[in-house]
């Protein structure tokens, strides 16, 4: 396959030792593993979750028959990328969204400023407006049998409510009015003194009340996590109760972001992750960390500043983007 010949040309000098043998060792498998474990520390993985994923490699190659007919360096490959998709879900994760007629789906934002949260809270409410949310996945489109493809929505576009709750910094609800001024979403605000968890309420009364299809609720970032904010996110999901709690990872963090998603998934709980700021000269080893950390998918990937930049996320592509 075309996705694994740019690690197989890197490493042609070590997997060129597996050819002619008929079992993988681990004398003619160890120069090829120490290869890919620097392949991903350059991108960034973080290094616990590197040496677990080095070790389930050994674990399922070690022992095993080289296929006739298979380049055995391929097969080799082909273990590596399996494993890192495995880590990293098989396919796109849609995201969840709650049944006709039982109000509106909320979807929660979390993540440390300058994460990109409020930014990927107008790119969200763009997608869904745009109905990219109701669309099958372009993976579920590559498999044998397609699911059949719902019909073509009518109407108007899904309405969204952007909730405004990062009651620290009004720069922050500007912002988020902005961007919704651009993309014609509408924004909840109220005086900020009332506190995130009663503007959350609030919101989602609005919401239910007008009929919105989705809420997105932008929450307050810190420079560090701490345990005020940890105590704030609790409350607003215990009152909010969405359907998705996305944490905001800027794909820039690289190591850290292991330790990030460890903590927020402990205290507060999340379903899945929004990386960013993947247009940067990142190779995007962040994506691992998180999902090896907390099992949670990423959803979707951020390419860019401009609101239109919101991707769903394709695991296989990931990984070759790490492996480089
Ligand atoms: P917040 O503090 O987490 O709400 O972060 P913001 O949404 O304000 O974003 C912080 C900065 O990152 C802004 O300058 C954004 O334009 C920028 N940003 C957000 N997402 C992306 C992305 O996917 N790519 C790039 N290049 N910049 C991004």
């Amino acid at each position: 396959s075309m996705m694994f010949e740019s690690l197989a040309e890197k490493m042609d000098q070590t997997v060129r030792k597996l050819r002619g043998t008929d079992k993988m060792t681990e004398a003619n498998i160890g120069g090829a593993l120490k290869e890919v474990r620097r392949a991903m520390l350059d991108a960034d993985v973080n290094l616990r979750v590197v040496n677990q994923l080095i070790a389930d490699v050994r674990e399922r190659a070690v022992g095993q028959d080289v296929v006739a007919g298979v380049e055995p360096g391929q097969q080799f490959i082909k273990i590596i990328y399996e494993e890192l998709t495995r880590v990293m879900g098989k396919d796109a994760a849609p995201l969840s969204t709650r049944a006709a007629g039982a109000g509106p789906t909320v979807v929660l934002l979390a993540g440390l400023q300058g994460a990109g949260k409020t930014t990927a809270a107008a790119k969200l409410a763009l997608y869904v407006k745009s109905r990219k949310a109701e669309k099958p996945s372009a993976a579920a489109a590559l498999e044998a049998n397609p699911p059949p493809a719902p019909p073509a929505p009518t109407g108007p576009p899904p309405k969204v409510l952007l909730v405004a709750c990062d009651v620290y910094r009004p720069a922050a609800v500007e912002q988020l009015q902005t961007l919704a001024g651009m993309i014609d979403v509408d924004v909840f605000t109220d005086d900020l003194s009332l506190g995130a968890v009663e503007i959350a309420r609030r919101g989602l009364a609005v919401a239910t009340e007008g009929k919105y299809h989705t809420v997105i609720i932008d929450t307050a970032g810190r420079q560090v996590i701490n345990d005020k904010l940890m105590r704030e996110l609790r409350d607003v999901k215990a009152a909010a109760k969405p359907d998705e709690t996305l944490l905001v990872v800027d794909a820039m963090t690289g190591q850290e972001a292991a330790n990030l998603t460890r903590a927020f998934n402990d205290d507060v709980g999340i379903t899945g992750a929004i990386l960013t700021k993947l247009d940067g000269d990142t190779r995007g080893g962040a994506a691992l960390s998180v999902q090896s950390v907390s099992g949670k998918p990423i959803k979707f990937v951020g390419t860019g500043e401009k609101v239109e930049r919101l991707e769903p996320f394709f695991p296989e592509r990931m990984a070759s983007r790490i492996l480089g």
